[in-house]
């Protein structure tokens, strides 16, 4: 009989706040050594003004394909209507590509916005004129070439460009769906790499003040395993330094990741990628890993006897056990998901005393 292990519990909604401790350090933007809000090309002004177009009962896309409306949504597309939006409703929603997320079949009451063009601009400073206006000595960071990327942008579409351009480190998370600002709060990656490897500064507006933007240097921001601590800010773009390499091989290496996930996760299904984070042994579990170990959840679930296991249109992949997906979203809802959560949560924690804790974020009330 394994030892039994207890992991901390944690909310199973998403949370705002933050203890003080936990804060990082905020620096408003430093003229004479970053871009000021007037040089960054994601925080351009927006032609159509600063008011904000409100849609009222508004789908959220998200990837499982379930789930609820929004009582209010918005395409924000400029640093001062994201401003509005906030000074509006300072615990707004943030929507990425919704490829993490689940949202309750009741929906939510609150403003969600989705950040637009040209808050989804990726911008390659080719001669490095972005970099010298402000800092005219060195454009590149130890060889590197500096993107300047909205929040809103398509981590795939950024990925296509850069590595297109001759621009390495984006490619190692091909296969990952995401927007920018998702990938960074979530700090999004895997076995190949993760995108904490190539963010140096993120810009983000506080929520209860966002009058000023902020810029955070990668040295300040506490990444660790799928988490980035900045989920309580509203992150609306950031600099990436990548490696300058050959165009060619660096499409080669992303298209064999994006092959070998083809083969190991069902990644066109309704899912949200892993469902729970990987766990940290607290003791040794036979045949899994030692303590103090980070094992697979999806290996648990497995052994655990689980793949294939369904609730209504929800089942547990047969290809990858940390894959719950939705087999018939036109037809399913996010309580079969919720309900399948909670089921495999409760019989690995059976079987092998380890406490599963969501990756997934789920947006409630
Ligand atoms: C098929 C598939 C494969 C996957 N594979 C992987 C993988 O290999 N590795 C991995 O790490 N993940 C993987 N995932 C999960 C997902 O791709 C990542 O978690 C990704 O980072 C989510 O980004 P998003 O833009 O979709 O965020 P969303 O799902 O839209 O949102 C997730 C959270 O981020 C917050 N957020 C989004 N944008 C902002 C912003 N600008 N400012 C503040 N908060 C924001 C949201 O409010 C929410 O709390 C996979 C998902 C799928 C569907």
């Amino acid at each position: 009989m394994p030892t039994r292990q207890t992991t901390e519990r944690r909310p199973k909604e998403e949370n705002h706040t933050m203890p003080e401790a936990l804060m990082p350090d905020l620096s408003p933007l430093a003229a004479g050594d970053l871009l000021t809000e007037d040089q960054l090309p994601f925080a351009a002004p927006h032609p159509e003004g600063d008011a904000l177009k409100i849609e009222p009962e508004a789908p959220i896309k998200t990837w499982f394909g379930v789930g609820g409306k929004a009582r209010q949504f918005a395409h924000v597309r400029s640093l001062a209507q994201l401003r509005n939006a906030l000074r509006m409703e300072p615990a707004l929603r943030v929507l990425g590509d919704g490829a993490n997320l689940l949202v309750d079949d009741s929906g939510v009451r609150g403003l969600v916005v989705k950040l637009a063009d040209p808050l989804s601009s990726c911008t390659i400073d080719d001669d490095g004129q972005l970099r010298k206006r402000t800092r005219d000595s060195k454009w590149t960071h130890d060889g590197k070439r500096l993107v300047y990327v909205g929040a809103g942008a398509h981590l795939f579409k950024v990925m296509n460009q850069t590595v297109a351009a001759g621009l390495g480190g984006l490619e190692v998370l091909a296969g990952i769906p995401a927007c920018v600002g998702g990938a960074i709060v979530m700090n999004a990656g895997g076995a190949f790499g993760q995108i904490a490897d190539v963010v140096r500064t993120v810009y983000a507006l506080r929520r209860e003040d966002p009058s000023t933007l902020i810029a955070l240097p990668r040295e300040r921001i506490a990444f660790g395993y799928r988490s980035s601590g900045l989920g309580h800010l509203v992150i609306v773009g950031a600099e990436l330094a990548l490696t300058p390499g050959d165009a060619g091989a660096l499409k080669a290496r992303m298209k064999e990741i994006n092959d070998y996930k083809l083969t190991t996760q069902p990644m066109r299904a309704n899912s949200a990628g892993c469902c729970f984070k990987n766990p940290v042994l607290l003791a040794p579990l036979a045949g899994v890993g030692e303590a103090g170990q980070r094992v697979s959840a999806g290996k648990l679930i497995d052994l655990a006897g689980l793949k294939g296991t369904r609730l209504g249109t929800a089942v547990v992949s047969d290809l990858h056990g940390n894959f719950l997906l939705c087999d018939d979203p036109e037809h399913g809802s996010a309580s079969d998901i919720i309900a399948l959560i909670e089921l495999v949560r409760e019989k690995v924690q059976e079987r092998f005393g380890v406490r599963l804790e969501n990756e997934v974020v789920v947006w409630k009330g």
